[in-house]
C-alpha cells in the first residue's frame, strides 16, 4: 500500500480534482489517499470560528474543532464522488472515527495503538483499494473531532504510512519538489533530488515550510520514502527522502 497526500493547492478547484483522478487512475498499486481542505478554506474557517467567538478564540479550541475540521469533511467527499464518478472505486474513510486523539483541542495528540486497532477492523469491514481520507483532523474516544495542528495533513499522511507498513507516501505539491532556497525569493534556487531524512529535518528546524515538521519521525522509525512530486507533473522525478 501506498499512501498519496493532496494539500489544499491541488484541489482548490474543479480542474486540481480531476488533476487528482488522472494521478490516481495511472497507479495499479493499493492507495490511501490523504486529502486537505480545498484551498484556503481552513483560513475561512478559522475566521468564522473568531467571527462566531467575538474575536477571540481562546477558550474556545473544542468549538476550533467542530468548526474547522468540517473543511476536509467537505474535500474528501467531492474528491471520493468525483473518483467513483470516473470509475476509481474508493471507500471515504471518516478518519475522526479511527485516529483517536486526547482532548487537546487544536494541537492533539494520537493513541497510535488504538488507532491502529481501529484502522485495522474498518479496513477488513471495508475492503477497497483505494481509501479516501481526511488530513489533519481526528477525533477524541467520545467522538468530538479534533485536529492536529495548522498544515498537520503531512503528519496524518506519514501516521497512517507508519501503522500501515505503507512502501511510500507522496506529497503532492504545487512545486517540483525540495528547493534549495525559496525559488521566489533567490534565483538560484535549484531541486534537492535526494535528501536524508536527518538532511530534511535540519531544512524544517530552519524554517522551510514546505513539509510539516511532524511527518519525518514516523516514516524514519519504519524506514518508509517520502516522495516530494509536483502534481502539474506527476512524471517529475521530485526529490525522495529517505536514509
Ligand atoms: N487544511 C489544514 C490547514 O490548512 C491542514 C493542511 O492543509 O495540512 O492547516
Ligand atoms: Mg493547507
Amino acid at each position: 500500500m501506498r499512501v498519496f497526500k493532496f494539500g489544499g493547492a491541488s484541489v482548490r478547484d474543479a480542474e486540481g480534482i480531476r488533476n487528482i483522478g488522472r494521478i490516481i487512475a495511472q497507479t495499479d498499486d493499493r492507495l490511501m489517499v490523504v486529502v486537505s481542505a480545498m484551498g484556503k478554506t481552513t483560513n475561512a474557517l478559522e475566521g468564522l470560528t473568531r467571527a462566531l467567538c467575538g474575536y477571540d478564540l481562546t477558550g474556545f479550541d473544542m468549538l476550533y474543532d467542530q468548526v474547522v475540521s468540517t473543511g476536509e469533511l467537505q474535500s474528501t467527499r467531492i474528491v471520493s464522488a468525483y473518483l467513483n464518478h470516473c470509475g476509481i472505486a474508493n471507500e471515504w474513510m471518516d478518519i475522526t472515527r479511527i485516529m483517536v486523539t486526547d482532548n487537546a483541542f487544536r494541537q492533539a495528540n494520537v493513541d497510535t495503538d488504538l488507532t491502529l486497532r481501529q484502522l485495522k477492523s474498518y479496513m477488513r469491514v471495508h475492503p477497497a483499494h483505494v481509501y479516501v481520507t481526511q488530513g489533519f483532523i481526528a477525533g477524541t474516544a467520545d467522538g468530538m473531532r479534533t485536529t492536529l495542528g495548522r498544515e498537520g495533513s503531512d503528519y496524518t499522511a506519514a501516521l497512517l504510512a507508519n501503522l500501515l507498513n505503507a512502501e511510500s507516501v507522496t506529497l503532492w505539491k504545487d512545486v517540483p519538489g525540495v528547493m534549495s532556497a525559496d525559488p521566489l525569493r533567490d534565483s538560484s534556487a535549484h531541486l534537492l533530488p535526494h535528501l536524508t531524512y536527518d538532511e530534511t529535518e535540519r531544512i524544517l528546524a530552519q524554517g522551510a515550510q514546505i513539509i510539516h515538521p511532524k511527518t519525518i519521525a514516523p516514516l524514519r522509525e519504519k524506514n518508509i520514502p517520502l516522495y516530494v512530486k509536483p502534481f502539474l507533473n506527476p512524471e517529475a522525478e521530485g526529490t525522495v527522502i529517505k536514509d
